[in-house]
């Protein structure tokens, strides 16, 4: 079974049609990379498959479960599926540790003690458990980004997606997020990522699809992609 399946995917916002019958299969534990030009619908696409999107046409199926276009199970599809954006979206009034243990609280009913539990367990994974009681301002943007995603994890997902999880960091705090991004790559977790960053999708990603104008124009294991015709 796929862990996401997507069929004939249309999006239009008013009269501009972002997403042209867009079809993507993808199985457990498959790595992913979008890339594309800005304004191809990349961003689009990942957001439809975390139900943050609503979509006109085609169907979308996460780990088997269909995601209706505007009826879409939301509750579902968030407990599978962890996102990461690319700002880092953290309440900036709690701390590190509190940011963690929210979600598992309010959405999947766990008690505060099995909360903290987990997010300790994540904030570890992330090798940022020296930082639990410091507020996201306090921290660098790469610790920013690699607590939101520590958060995202703490909701023990089957698939995780980024979207353009380092494009807003300064260079020097890319190789940090990547760092945590290619262990969970060697966890095994299924992974759909937008990024710029090449040198990832090369070493990561079992597959590298390339999007322009709404539409998938290409779809190849990294190293036919980058040779190229
Ligand atoms: P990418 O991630 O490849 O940069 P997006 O999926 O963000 O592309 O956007 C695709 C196109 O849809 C862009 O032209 C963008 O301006 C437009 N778009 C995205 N979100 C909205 C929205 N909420 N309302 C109107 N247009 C949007
Ligand atoms: P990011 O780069 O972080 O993905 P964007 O600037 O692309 O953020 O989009 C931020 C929000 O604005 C998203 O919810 C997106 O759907 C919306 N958006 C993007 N382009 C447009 C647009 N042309 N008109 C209206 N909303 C848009």
């Amino acid at each position: 079974r796929a862990a996401i399946d997507v069929r004939a995917l249309e999006k239009h916002y008013g009269s501009y049609h972002a997403l042209k019958d867009v079809s993507l299969t993808i199985a457990p534990g498959r790595r992913v990379v979008i890339c594309g030009p800005s304004g191809s619908g990349k961003s689009t696409l990942i957001r439809c498959m975390n139900g943050l999107e609503s979509f006109d046409g085609g169907e979308l199926f996460v780990n088997g479960a269909p995601v209706h276009g505007k009826s879409r199970s939301l509750d579902l599809i968030r407990r599978e599926v962890g996102m990461v954006f690319q700002h880092f979206n953290l309440f900036p009034h709690l701390s590190v540790l509190k940011n963690l243990m929210i979600a598992p609280i309010k959405v999947r009913g766990k008690s505060k003690a099995e909360a903290e539990i987990l997010a300790r367990f994540y904030l570890e994974r992330v090798k940022l458990s020296d930082h639990a009681d410091k507020l996201p301002s306090a921290i660098s943007g790469g610790q920013q980004q690699r607590v939101a995603i520590a958060r995202a994890l703490c909701m023990e997902p089957k698939i995780m997606l980024f979207d353009e999880p380092t494009s807003a960091l300064d260079p020097e705090m890319i190789m940090e997020v990547l760092d945590v991004m290619v262990q969970l790559a060697k966890d095994g977790m299924t992974m759909v990522c937008v990024t710029h960053e090449m040198g990832f999708a090369r070493s990561v990603a079992d597959e590298v699809i390339f999007m322009d104008a709404g539409r998938i124009l290409e779809r190849n294991a990294p190293d036919a992609f980058f040779q190229g015709p």
